[in-house]
């Protein structure tokens, strides 16, 4: 069986789907599972419909509105008349969203956010599986939520393998095509959860292992993976072949083409993923597999915006040592702050920081007890995969470079001068 994920880019519109149509018409459609995201941007305009809520804004009919009309319009350019069972199907699903906005009674904001921003998938997967249907393509769709078990950690929940596995290998039907939700979960109580942000792929990777899948392609709007993310770097150019390894590291790093926690199912496996263009899928594209050495050394770029750098030292001059620093980071664990980078000298201590909850508020209060807390907000962290001199000049052109740190085949650099 092979796994597919169509992302959020990739069925933005009726022009997406019916696109979705011809790569399967042109790389086949039996045995395959296809993973789908959101369409477009609708994660982050449910995000508002979230906002919305909360604060108990006027606003928030008009909020769910917009997207109601985002995904009418689409039906209405891809199915002749409306007719067709997925207008009902859709509006039941926008019924549910209502209920829930109008019916709950849970002050969560985690398990909120998990029920509410979990329509867009179930609305884009519900439309290309009856658009598929409806061009003659059989379809199984398939509730993710009965398959992927996770624990109740709202927003970034962690996957029950053994109970997914056993979903999975037992209920998941062979040679047919599966169209099923990216980014979804639910945990014992069957309540949703997801698996974080950009988190499709996570999913096709999940399927991927529990089905012992040929291999995964991740389908999306540039050729592969690049040496850099080409909308910042003019030059960048197509990695044809990388290892697990390699691709582990930039996902890692942050290049934002391949969720970071794809790789490591794979890995085990050895099962093979491909990154692929949507718009010329017969193109080779990127090949991640085991044992292929990088190909000429080309330096790799990655760019995160939005960095916290924090900077911790002693009040009493005593030194920075084990005992504290594993303090440190059992509350940066504890308040889900993802630690990018890493630099100590005897009495302080900096880390290049991503605050996604926006808890560093709260956690500053408990760390200025026991140390002098200096912090830099909107800080960029530029790293560069084997980095030369040439590399190094063209980040730091016209930067103020306030952090640098260098191993052998990896440099990061933090600047404060960059939007
Ligand atoms: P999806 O539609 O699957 O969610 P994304 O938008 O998350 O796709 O990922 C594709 C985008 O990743 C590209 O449009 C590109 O701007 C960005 N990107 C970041 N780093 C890289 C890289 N090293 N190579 C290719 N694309 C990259
Ligand atoms: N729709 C989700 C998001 O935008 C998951 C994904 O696209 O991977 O974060
Ligand atoms: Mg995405």
């Amino acid at each position: 069986m092979r796994v597919f994920k169509f992302g959020g880019a990739s069925v933005k519109d009726a022009e997406g789907i019916r696109n979705v149509y011809d790569v399967l018409q042109k790389v086949g459609f039996e045995d395959v599972l296809l993973v789908v995201s959101a369409m477009g941007k609708t994660t982050n305009a449910l995000e508002v419909v979230i906002k919305d809520y909360f604060d108990k804004s006027s606003a928030l009919q008009s909020s769910v509105q917009e997207v109601k009309k985002y995904h009418n319009q689409i039906l209405l350019d891809l199915f002749e008349n409306d007719k067709n069972e997925v207008f009902v199907a859709v509006k039941s699903l926008f019924s549910d969203l209502e209920y829930f906005l109008t019916h709950n009674k849970s002050p969560n904001y985690n398990f909120v956010y998990d029920q509410i921003v979990s329509f867009g998938e179930l609305i884009s997967t519900t439309i290309l599986s009856h658009y598929m249907n409806f061009m003659g393509i059989q379809t199984q769709w398939i509730d993710v939520r009965n398959f992927i078990k996770t624990n109740s950690n709202y927003r970034d929940a962690e996957v029950d393998w053994v109970s997914t596995q056993k979903n999975i290998s037992k209920n998941v039907k062979r040679k047919i095509l599966n169209v099923t939700q990216g980014f979804l979960g639910s945990d014992e109580n069957n309540f949703t959860t997801t698996l974080g942000r950009e988190g499709s792929d996570y999913t096709a990777a999940i399927f991927a292992y529990c089905l012992n899948a040929e291999s995964v392609t991740i389908w999306k709007d540039v050729p592969g993976v690049m040496n850099a993310d080409p909308r910042y770097f003019e030059n960048a150019s197509l990695l044809n072949q990388i290892s697990y390894r390699e691709a582990i590291e930039l996902a890692f790093y942050g290049a934002t083409v391949i969720h970071p926690k794809t790789l490591q199912p794979l890995q085990k496996k050895e099962i093979p993923l491909y990154v692929k263009s949507f718009i010329n899928p017969l193109l080779k594209g990127t090949s991640v597999s085991k044992g292929v050495a990088l190909e000429p050394f080309l330096p790799c770029f990655i760019v995160k915006r939005n960095q916290l750098l924090i900077s911790l030292s002693s009040i009493d001059f005593s030194f920075i040592m084990e005992e504290n620093i594993s303090e440190i980071f059992a509350l940066f664990h504890q308040f889900k702050l993802k630690v990018n980078l890493i630099q100590n000298t005897a009495i302080s201590f900096s880390v290049c920081v991503e605050d996604k909850f926006d808890n560093f508020k709260s956690l500053n209060t408990i760390l200025s007890k026991k140390f002098k807390v200096d912090f830099s907000e909107n800080v960029t962290l530029y790293t560069i995969r084997h980095f030369d001199d040439m590399a190094t000049q063209t980040v730091e052109q016209g930067k103020k470079v306030i952090l640098k740190q260098v191993s052998t085949e990896t440099m990061q650099i933090v600047t404060s001068d960059d939007k």
